[in-house]
């Protein structure tokens, strides 16, 4: 990790609240932990720089997401049957801990990506990418999630585009959120339709959904790190935060426009080129 404390220089206690195995097996149980981790406040750390604190909690959700991912494996291996066979009791619920494991996966990288980005160590490698391109890949990749609740994601684009300069990695990263989002919070049988549209100097990608859509007081909110509206979501809250992060790193902006039961837009803009830049 360029730019961190190399393990061996950081000597410090970190004063991690407990979280035990039985919550750790919960997502709900991670989350508490993530928040518990986010307080760790300077006044636990010495030395106490940001960069150092984010650093040490970087190496100690890499370090935590080792045994996720063994434990993943494992799963994996018993749920093949080639070690023998298994009841369909014995499958259901290995099936739970491998789909409880996957959660916990994406949560940690979430969290290390919030950390990553918040300590300026995420910095866009600009590219001339083309975004129609990018977008419609992106739905593709999450088509089978949205087949899942029945759920039709309609796309459309200007026939010919300028090419943008972006880090074709982050807007990937950014499509994928609001598309997983979109799919999250609407209900089985729902609408998605996602559009792509340019002015002189913007292009513009807007994700419309038909789903539960969010309630006037939490709109302003929805941005920051670990706000989350549903409480029942199993989510960490940091979705759309790294988003903002990775949108206005390219000089661009993203807002939302929702109405409570009929569904949500979140739209982004990006600069189409940079000065300078390919
Ligand atoms: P989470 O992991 O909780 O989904 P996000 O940062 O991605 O975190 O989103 C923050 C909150 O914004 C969510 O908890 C949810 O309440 C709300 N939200 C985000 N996208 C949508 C959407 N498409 N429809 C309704 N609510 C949404």
């Amino acid at each position: 990790m360029p730019g961190s404390p190399a393990r061996k220089e950081i000597n410090m206690e970190l004063n991690i609240p407990s979280i035990s195995f039985d919550d750790v097996m919960s997502v709900k149980g991670l989350v508490k932990g993530l928040e518990q981790l986010r307080e760790i406040g300077p006044a636990s750390l010495e030395p106490s720089s940001e960069t150092n604190r984010n650093g040490a909690v970087c190496m100690f959700i890499h370090d935590m997401k080792n045994p996720v991912m063994t434990a993943g494996t494992s799963v994996s291996r018993l749920l093949s049957e080639k070690m023998g066979s298994l009841t369909d009791r014995q499958k259901d619920y290995l099936g739970l801990v491998k789909n409880s494991l996957s959660k916990l996966e994406t949560l940690l990288t979430q969290f290390m990506d919030f950390l990553k980005i918040d300590s300026r160590e995420c910095k866009p490698v600009f590219h001339s990418i083309d975004m129609a391109s990018a977008v419609s890949r992106n739905i593709d990749g999450m088509k089978i999630n949205a087949e899942k609740k029945r759920l039709n994601i309609s796309f459309d684009c200007p026939e010919l585009m300028a090419p943008v300069s972006a880090d074709l990695m982050m807007i990937n990263r950014i499509i994928t959120n609001l598309l997983d989002n979109a799919i999250k919070y609407t209900d089985p049988g729902g609408k998605i339709s996602v559009k792509v549209s340019e002015t002189d100097d913007s292009v513009a990608v807007r994700i419309m959904d038909t789903g539960a859509g969010i309630p006037p007081q939490h709109l302003s909110r929805i941005f920051e790190p670990f706000y989350r509206g549903q409480n029942d979501s199993e989510g960490s809250g940091l979705g759309l935060s790294i988003v903002k992060t990775m949108v206005e790193a390219h000089g661009g902006g993203i807002w939302v426009e929702s109405i409570p039961e009929k569904g949500s837009s979140f739209i982004f803009t990006l600069p189409k080129r940079k000065q300078g830049h390919a």
